[in-house]
């Protein structure tokens, strides 16, 4: 890597610590719980927008505004021992697990993509995709709020890049992409409403899009590609659903979202891997 690569390499670690620290803000306050079922029939609701993002950092249980060392991603939350230093309430514990994972995903895709205006989508993928996963854990809800916003901007960047790169196929492929991956989800949901949510329907067609662009011009590449990603997102769902009900109880309701989010980040940073077998990358 040449000098200017190092230096935008740390800039951009420093800035997904920083997004790390501001997806937590999102996660703890988008879903407000509530003290009775919505219409429904949900204990979590979403706020308005200007109430996720307005005012200073608070602690949820007493509202001391959090002071800036107590706000360093990762190191204040081990500093703090996981607890509000005025009323010693809980901070939960996803906050370090966020604040690292950002980081390191931007890595995992520089690593894979390279300094790239290809980086973009999966870039917008890495708060995106953290948020939607521990809010599913959380509330089992995949927040619409999110989902479709974060569609349309996946697609202006996506769109981007085509420009770009002058390779205007690529937006083929992410429609195949989304087809394939969106397409089963949506007929499981359609013929069996209470075994998925709709909300597992719009995030395959989020993630679809994206997976699909990063298989590359070749439109068979694109079909294995999401093939693949509802594969590991089914297998890796069943890990998760076997742990959700061990600490749930087995009537547990089981949150797909982080599979499905997880399987799409890995089908992206290994597009080269995965498809170089099948002779299509
Ligand atoms: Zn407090």
């Amino acid at each position: 890597m040449s000098g200017p690569e190092v230096v935008a390499v740390v800039f951009g670690t420093i800035a997904f610590l920083a997004i790390g620290s501001f997806t937590c803000v999102v996660i703890d306050r988008l879903p407000l719980q509530l003290d009775e079922e919505n219409r429904f029939g949900e204990l979590w609701d979403t706020r308005p927008w200007s109430e996720v993002f307005g005012g200073t950092s608070r602690c949820s249980s007493c509202g001391t505004a959090v002071r800036p060392w107590q706000n360093i991603p990762v190191i204040s939350w081990f500093a703090l021992r996981g607890r509000c230093s005025s009323c010693g309430a809980p901070i939960p514990g996803f906050h370090p697990w966020v604040e690292l994972a950002s980081p390191l995903l931007f890595l995992g895709a520089v690593w894979a993509i390279g300094l790239d205006w290809a980086l973009l989508p999966v870039l917008w993928l890495i708060p995106v995709g953290l948020a939607i996963a521990v809010i599913d854990l959380r509330t089992l809800i995949v927040p619409t709020r999110i989902v479709w916003p974060a569609f349309f901007v996946s697609v202006a960047l996506t769109v981007v890049v085509a420009a770009v790169e002058g390779e205007w196929s690529l937006l083929l492929s992410a429609l195949i992409g989304l087809a394939v991956l969106a397409g089963p989800f949506f007929v499981l949901w359609f013929l069996l409403p209470s075994a998925m949510g709709f909300g597992d329907v719009r995030l395959a067609v989020l993630l679809g899009w994206i997976v699909g662009f990063y298989a590359g011009t070749d439109l068979f590449a694109a079909v294995i590609l999401a093939l693949i990603c509802m594969t590991a997102a089914a297998l890796l769902g069943l890990v998760i659903g076997v742990g959700a009900m061990g600490l749930r109880g087995r009537k547990a309701k089981v949150p797909f979202g982080p599979a499905l989010v997880i399987s799409a980040y890995g089908c992206v940073v290994l597009a080269a891997q995965i498809l170089e077998p099948f002779g299509v990358y």
